[in-house]
């Protein structure tokens, strides 16, 4: 499941093992961010969660607004950013800042599958190239 690198660009892997913790909790009780702040543990780990509690969310809302495939769920979102060290999953150098459908949103939809991070140059449609290995997940 969970990528075995030890290099964690920035985050620990207790770290991350918290926010999967707060992730598959808030998977069954949504929008109490009172709680998921006291599980988050630090401000840190809060801010990220919040943060992208709310990116998976408006994806997910708006594939299912043009009728695409929404499934992506917290966790599998942190996977994802987890297997790329947080980075921008095409030139895997930059630091990610945006959730990016690999396949045009209407095709592929907001799924564990076709969502990248990635950095805003990369999302430039002159620029963008498919990332040079999958994703590092099962
Ligand atoms: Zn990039």
């Amino acid at each position: 499941m969970l990528s075995t690198r030890k290099d964690s660009w920035m985050m620990t892997r207790e770290d991350m093992q918290i926010l999967l913790h707060v992730a598959e909790w808030a998977l069954n009780h949504r929008h109490v961010m009172s709680t998921i702040r006291k599980l988050a543990g630090t401000e840190e780990n809060y801010l990220i969660i919040a943060r992208e509690l709310d990116r998976v969310h408006a994806h997910i809302a708006q594939a299912r607004s043009i009728h695409a495939e929404a499934t992506l769920t917290l966790v599998e979102w942190l996977v994802i950013l987890d297997a790329y060290q947080w980075k921008c999953a095409y030139c895997q150098e930059k630091p990610f800042e945006v959730m990016h459908h690999h396949i045009p949103l209407h095709e592929g939809g907001s799924t564990l599958s076709n969502c990248l991070p990635a950095c805003r140059p990369c999302c430039s449609p002159r620029k963008k190239k498919p990332p040079d290995q999958a994703p590092l997940i099962d």
